[in-house]
Order: structure tokens, then sequence, then C-alpha cells
């Protein structure tokens, strides 16, 4: 079956100061209509500049799509003119971000910004929106509701905003939702639910899900499949209970012998020695090789492709086959 998204070999670079970056340098993955994909990687993996290509909010200048396809429902997004790609983006595909309060507008009530969701796109009377806005706050879980929805994105918890954030998604029923460290900010406790509600809803509403995290541990129970994003690339792709089991990327083991306790907030992944490299002088051969306890003299010079290693499997490691039985 065709996936409902397809990004296929994407790059996107930024002009900045000290050179050309290389945010996004050849990343590929899909994802299956009613599917999570968990995209995880350290700050400046690229994840979140990959997203922003999808939902073609990228700021450009300075940030520019340089190449590669991103098909979504069979239709490559890049060929798309603006006004189309607003369209879509309206009405077919919603994000979430981490930050609610600088997302939603802090001079309209919440009753308001979800009602206007409804007005712009189907055209419902004021009135009807308004039964509409509160029914969805009921959807999401958010305490009296109709007595709420006259109330200013500053009167609710952090919790409780993002709530509001995903009704904002959901108004327009997307088929795909697009979220951006969607609990980081927020406690323990109410980042577990939070991340429920997100996974019941994408089931409910049979949506296609992607969720960006640095945080291997949120993501364990809600996605179907994980990409392992690494200095603008995906280094590896599985099921997420395979990818746990054997990881067939070094960096991928690392991420998961760097994981103190599952569950727990504000771990960043930095447990591998070294740091991630300067965009704008990635190493040549494979980008991981500074860092890796396996690295060998081809790894110097040769950038490994993105092997498939198995059904729905793939590693972008020349030595993924001692990765994978070193895990086992
Ligand atoms: Fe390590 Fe080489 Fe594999 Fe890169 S290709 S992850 S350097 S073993
Ligand atoms: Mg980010």
């Amino acid at each position: 079956a065709q996936p409902l998204l397809d990004v296929q070999d994407l790059a996107v670079e930024f002009r900045t100061r000290d050179g050309v970056a290389k945010a996004v340098n050849g990343v590929s993955y899909t994802v299956a209509a009613g599917q999570t994909l968990a995209v995880l990687g350290e700050s400046g993996s690229g994840k979140s500049v990959t997203a922003q290509a999808v939902m073609g909010i990228l700021d450009s200048p300075p940030g520019f799509v340089t190449g590669g396809r991103i098909l979504f429902q069979g239709r490559d997004l890049l060929t798309l003119g603006k006004e189309e790609r607003r369209r879509i983006r309206g009405a077919k595909m919603a994000m979430i971000f981490q930050d609610a309060l600088s997302a939603l507008n802090p001079v309209l009530s919440v009753g308001t910004q979800l009602g206007e969701m409804f007005r712009v796109h189907t055209g419902t009377s004021r009135k009807e929106a308004r039964a509409k806005a509160v029914e969805l706050m009921e959807r999401v879980g958010i305490p009296a509701a109709r007595a709420r929805v006259g109330d200013y994105p500053h009167q609710f918890s952090g919790g409780m905003r993002q709530r509001i954030m995903i009704a904002m998604a959901l108004a327009l029923e997307p088929d795909l939702i697009i979220a951006d460290e969607p609990t980081t900010a927020l406690d323990v406790t109410v980042q577990a639910q939070v991340m429920d509600l997100l996974a019941e809803l994408r089931r409910e509403y049979r949506m296609g899900l992607i969720l960006i995290t640095h945080d291997l541990g949120v993501v364990a129970d809600v996605a179907d499949t994980i990409a392992v994003m690494y200095a603008g690339r995906v280094v590896e792709t599985a099921p997420v209970h395979q990818l746990y089991k054997a990881p067939a990327h070094p960096y991928t083991r690392g991420l998961l012998e760097s994981v103190p306790r599952l569950g727990h907030k504000g771990r960043e992944l930095h447990a591998i020695k070294g740091l991630p490299p300067n965009l704008t002088a990635i190493p040549p051969g494979c980008a991981f090789h500074p860092r890796c306890p396996l690295a060998r003299d081809v790894c110097h010079t040769d950038r490994p492709p993105l092997y498939d290693v198995g059904p729905g499997r793939t590693s972008a490691c020349h030595f993924w086959k001692e990765t994978l039985d070193g895990a086992r």
C-alpha cells in the first residue's frame, strides 16, 4: 500500500555565518496511515527541520530544500505552489509544538481560537463553532470545558495548554499530525497523560502521527516504528520493539545504553562520548565515526548507505551485521 507520507532523500541547507549548514542531508522515512513514527535524535540532528520541510513552514531564507521528494498521499509536496501547500497544511496536516504558550494567540480566548479553526475550514456559524470548541475541549480532557471556553491560554496549566493545542490540531481531522517534542516542557506525570491522549486520539481518528523526540523513554509505548537521526541523516529505522531488543546501528546502541531509567524526565542523549558534528563541517565517510567505538578505516572514507537489514529495518552502518549480532 502507498504510505501516507514518503520522504525520499530530503536535503535542507541553511546559510549561516560559518558557511552552509547541511541540516538535513539525505533523509528518508515513511509513515503509514494510522501509524506512529517516532523520530529520535539529539538536538541538531535535523528531526525538526525535516518536519518543518514536510509542513512547508521552513523559514526560507535562511533554510532551503535543496533535494529530495516529499510524497504525501502520493503527491510530491515540493512541486506544489504556495497556495496549494497552505491548503493541505490547513486541512490535511497539523503540527503540535513544544511550547503551546507561544503557539497559541495570547489575546484570544481558547474558544475563539478553536472556533476559528472550524469557521475557516468548514464555514460553520459562530455559535455552532463555539459548541464544537466545547465538544473538542471535552474530548481532550479539559475539565469544566463549558465554563472555561472563554478563558485565555495563560489561564491554563502547561498540560492543559498542550491539550488545547492537540484540540486545535484535531479540529480539522487531519490525516497527519506532527508533534515536535510535545511533552518535553511538562512534568513526568502530565507528560505520560498527554502522550496517552495523543496515542488514543491517533487511533480514534485513524491519523498518521510523527512524534519527534530526544527522549527514548517517551516513545516505547506509543510508537509503531522509530527512525533514529544523526547529523542530518536517518541512521536506523525499525519497528520499535525490535530496535529496543537489537539495534542495528552503533549510535542507536549508544542511545539505549545511555538511558538510565525509562520514563525519567529531562534526560538528554549525551552519554555517548563526544559531540555531534558541526553541520557546516560534517565528517567524511560515516558522520558518526569520530564517536563510534566500532569505527574502522572504511568508516573514515566511505559514507554508508541505508542498508536493508531485515523486514522494515534499515541501518546506515557498514558493520550493521556485527552490531545486530552483538546485540543479540
Ligand atoms: Fe561506526 Fe563505521 Fe558503522 Fe559508522 S559505519 S556507525 S563509524 S562502524
Ligand atoms: Mg527541535
